[in-house]
């Protein structure tokens, strides 16, 4: 049970400097805690043997490394990873690692369960319980270093990237993603690169015109639908910020960045929804003044979700209709057949606090989720 120490790992460097202050401590030794934390995983103060013992044991007192506690951990065959991560709600959400050719990429949940509706998206349908604290977010980052065992290693990292892609919106728990992102940029932590670390929204526009004063992250835009009317009935967030004020913003975002980077436009084919040529042609039209390549991601179905992916022949179709019209498009590939973590289809064991969802949770524990794990 969390205790009333303060919980370290989830203290951005300015932060934890600040804490040492506060204990009469020099600022510059939250260098080398955060090291040890986040670089050698040591939750122990005992065994941070450059830091004195007068001030170990009053970090005994006061402070404490606390990460998340993994339920459960599944290994696909093809090197991929799901881990189930306990948080302080008393929900559990997933933590998914897909190792690529000269890549890792770790998909991390932003909050136990999503508040956000979006039709085709497993996780929405639970409603929402809770956003994760810094701690439970950077947490996912830590869990998976000890349990692909790289920290302290010279060989090279394992997680490469980071995409805000597993359950919640990121952007709805704006200041403990912002602060986990930094961490994950810092030199003195896991050193990713600002390329490598995306954060994924369904378009909160107020939050995504603020983000350029906290990060410089990569951006990925869960478009789905070329045109309001369609958009507004599969990701409901666009009766609020329409997809002009979507892209207005998304466009505002890549100005304020020194390179030229583009954003990922993601859109998922769902059969007979919103995979026509037409919807094709008119996503063409509507992306032209954004600078952006395109991620199609096949439908992954679950229990009573009612839609169905889109034929092969659909999908290569909506590609060359985007690819001749000049945008760089890839398809989201499956993988890890074996233990059910794709992209959508996170679940976790989350208590809906917003509507009844014991029903739907019933039906999923009961069904074999449609097993597979998303790869750009
Ligand atoms: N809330 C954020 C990030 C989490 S969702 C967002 O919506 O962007 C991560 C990605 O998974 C999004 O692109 C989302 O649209 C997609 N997704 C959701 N449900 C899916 C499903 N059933 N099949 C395939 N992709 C899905
Ligand atoms: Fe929430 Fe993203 Fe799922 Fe929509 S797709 S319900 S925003 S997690």
């Amino acid at each position: 049970m969390p205790g009333n120490k303060t919980n370290l790992l989830g203290l951005s460097k300015q932060q934890l400097e600040a804490f040492l202050l506060d204990l009469g401590e020099k600022p510059f030794r939250a260098i080398q805690l955060i090291k040890w934390i986040h670089q050698f995983g040591v939750t122990d103060f005992d065994e941070m043997t450059n830091i004195s013992k007068d001030l170990r044991a009053r970090l005994n007192e006061c402070a404490e490394v606390r990460p998340p506690v993994v339920r459960e951990r599944f290994d696909a065959e093809d090197g991929c990873f799901k881990w189930i991560v306990e948080v302080e709600s008393g929900s559990s959400v997933e933590t998914v690692y897909i190792p690529e050719a000269g890549r890792g990429t770790l998909c991390i949940s932003s909050q136990a369960g999503c508040s956000l509706d979006c039709s085709f998206c497993a996780t929405g349908k639970q409603g929402f319980n809770s956003d994760l604290t810094t701690a439970e977010i950077i947490g996912q980052l830590w869990l998976a270093n000890r349990e692909l065992d790289t920290f302290g290693t010279k060989t090279p990292r394992k997680v490469t990237n980071v995409v805000m892609m597993g359950m919640g919106e990121p952007l709805m728990n704006f200041e403990n993603v912002m602060s986990a992102i930094s961490l994950m940029m810092e030199d003195n932590c896991y050193g990713l690169s600002k390329r490598r670390v995306t954060i994924s929204t369904s378009g909160v526009v107020p939050a995504m015109d603020r983000l350029k004063e906290y990060t410089d992250a990569s951006l990925a835009i869960s478009l789905h639908a070329p045109n309001d009317e369609l958009r507004s009935q599969i990701v409901p967030i666009n009766r609020k910020y329409p997809i002009s004020e979507l892209l207005r913003s998304t466009n505002d975002y890549l100005d304020s960045l020194p390179d030229s980077r583009v954003a990922t436009i993601e859109y998922i084919l769902i059969s007979g929804v919103n995979d026509h040529r037409q919807h094709a042609r008119e996503l063409a039209e509507v992306l032209k003044k954004t600078p952006c390549k395109i991620n199609l991601i096949p439908f992954n179905p679950f229990e009573g979700s009612g839609y169905k992916r889109s034929s092969n022949s659909a999908i290569s179709n909506f590609q060359k209709i985007l690819r001749d019209a000049g945008y760089t498009v890839t398809i989201r590939t499956t993988r890890g057949d074996d233990i059910g973590a794709a992209c959508g289809q996170l679940v976790g064991e989350v208590e809906d606090h917003t509507r009844r969802s014991a029903r739907y949770r019933a039906q999923w524990k009961q069904s074999t989720p449609v097993q597979r794990l998303k790869i750009q």
